[in-house]
């Protein structure tokens, strides 16, 4: 696919086989081996003199193959590889490129925190923490000569924003590769890759997904360091079904749409939020008076469907106030076509310290919100009605 494409002909068009049955899309190949007309031809695909099909669980499949292609246009990347979880394609990124430290900037997922403090590091793999705004905690970290400096940004739940080209150069300088989880911000709204970074991850089973129905991951970087992944994630198996990747690639024709309209419904009861008396505070980059607002106008395009909202409220009445909500369903996990909320403190930030609490600034009034397709109107109503019972 050339690269001149607009993102959303990319989205439809890249990556499609065009099989001799004249299918519009890439079928679905489900099988796990492909035959040989001789050891010969085998031994080409094997030995790699050949590109072909061999083996499902190495990727090399067509719908699996397929798929890759799209997510690499996406990030404008060289190439990509698909995953059965974000969180399988993190571990096999920082068990390949990892090994020697990985430091994480501000507040990552709960998943990737756990993977780093306690899986990595029951392997000897060490972790630095350091918050989003400590420029010098950053530069003490890479003293240490991490591999990998890697973060989010917009963040979980504070939508904080890291300037993802500072970052990048100030790793570069250390001679760590930069690595951003791009899954809040979904490609639609910001390209890391272009700002600098090496690797961009995601939880394709958010937006990229976008209806709550497939678990999958994805890594978009050079070909060379994804050569280097890839060995991994080819030993661990991790790699996704052909009906997973079928379902995914269906998803991510209408991606554009889809995170086009969340951002405009999302931007829309933002603004509707941060003028109403119970509300104290709305996280959302695309507000002027937000946080990260003046970086996030030159790294995104559009500023997502994720907002925070703290409430002027104790926590038993901010309780009350999820429990009243009737569209929105109360839930874990985001980038949907239906709506959720949850509050940190019961699911993303469960079993924190009141004092690691603070020090993030997520305390039990505070409630995040995935906008998904429904009308924003109906959903401010919603929020609205269910801010009565505070
Ligand atoms: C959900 C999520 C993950 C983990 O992805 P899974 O697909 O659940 O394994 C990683 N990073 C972010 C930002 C997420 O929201």
């Amino acid at each position: 696919m050339k690269t001149t494409e607009s993102f959303s002909t990319k989205c439809v068009h890249s990556g499609e086989i065009k099989d001799s049955e004249g299918a519009p899309h890439t079928p679905i190949y489900n099988t796990t081996t492909f035959a040989f007309d001789s050891t010969e031809a085998l031994l080409d695909v094997v030995d790699g003199r050949k590109p072909g099909n061999l083996y499902t669980r190495y990727g090399l499949n067509p719908s699996i193959r397929s798929l890759e292609e799209k997510l690499a246009a996406l990030e404008s990347a060289p190439s990509a590889l698909a995953f059965c979880s974000g969180m399988a394609a993190e571990s096999a990124l920082f068990l390949s490129l990892g090994r020697k430290g990985i430091v994480c900037l501000a507040d990552a997922y709960g998943g990737t925190l756990d993977l780093l403090k306690n899986n990595l590091g029951a392997l000897g793999i060490p972790s630095y923490f350091v918050s989003g705004s400590d420029e010098e905690g950053l530069l003490q970290a890479l003293e240490k000569k991490p591999d990998i400096v890697f973060f989010e940004t917009p963040t979980n739940p504070s939508l904080e924003i890291l300037d993802i080209k500072k970052i990048s150069e100030i790793s570069h300088r250390y001679g760590a590769l930069c690595v951003v989880d791009n899954t809040f911000a979904t490609p639609v709204n910001q390209n890391p890759l272009l700002l600098g970074a090496d690797i961009v991850v995601h939880s394709a089973t958010k937006y990229l997904g976008g209806h709550s129905d497939i678990t999958a991951g994805a890594i978009m970087t050079s070909s060379e360091l994804a050569a280097e992944i890839s060995f991994w994630r080819k030993n661990l198996g991790q790699m996704l079904s052909p009906e997973t990747a079928s379902l995914l690639a269906r998803s991510i024709r209408s991606l554009d749409l889809r995170v086009r309209h969340q951002n405009d419904s999302a931007m829309q009861i933002a603004a509707k939020l941060s003028r109403h008396p119970k509300i104290k505070k709305v996280f959302y980059p695309g507000l002027p008076d937000s946080q990260g607002h003046e970086i996030a106008k030159t790294q995104m395009r559009g500023f997502g469907g994720m907002m925070s909202v703290e409430l002027n409220a104790n926590p038993k009445s901010t309780v009350a106030f999820v429990d009243s909500l009737k569209i929105f369903k109360i839930a874990p996990s985001l980038g949907g076509a239906e709506s959720l909320v949850t509050q940190p403190v019961t699911t993303t930030h469960h079993g924190l310290s009141p004092e690691e609490l603070s020090r993030r600034g997520i305390n039990g009034s505070m409630v995040r919100l995935s906008i998904g397709f429904e009308s924003p109107d109906d959903l401010f109503r919603d929020l609205e009605q269910a801010l009565e019972a505070v």
